[in-house]
């Protein structure tokens, strides 16, 4: 019970990894389960093995633990795919910069057109985030 909220928790987990890297997340939610119990079965696979070596009393105990152990490393690698990539950003999540000076108000060549922080009248960049502002130096 405790490995399916594990499995499920990490699945949603890449799958928000992927969808922010622009992949589909029902994606990452395949292969976090097809590693997870890929690699569960190996591990138990492995523990068989192991257990028919030592000829051991506790061969279901070795066989869990081992096939636990691997699960977690094929999550482990279904979380590490899942981040590969850089982050994309959604074309509507980027703010929308308004170059056009605000509706009703004469056109401020101080005004500055990224933040729209008005400026002093001598000032060549805004005082606030460091903009050029377009004013024509006349000598
Ligand atoms: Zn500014």
């Amino acid at each position: 019970m405790l490995e399916i909220i594990a499995v499920y928790y990490l699945c949603k987990k890449n799958s928000q990894n992927a969808k922010a890297r622009g992949r589909k997340g029902s994606g990452a939610v395949a292969y976090t389960i097809a590693l997870w119990l890929g690699f569960e079965f190996v591990g138990a696979f492995v523990g068989a093995f192991v257990s028919l070596i030592l000829g051991s009393d506790g061969e279901v105990a070795i066989i869990y633990v081992l096939a636990l152990l691997f699960a977690a490393l094929g999550g482990f690698i279904a979380n590490t795919i899942s981040k590969a990539g850089p982050i994309v950003q959604d074309a509507n999540s980027i703010p929308q910069v308004n170059l056009q000076p605000l509706p009703n108000q004469p056109y401020n060549p101080y005004q500055c057109r990224i933040c729209g922080h008005i400026n002093p009248s001598d000032s060549l960049f805004c005082m606030k985030c460091g903009t050029p502002l377009n004013i024509v130096q006349t000598q």
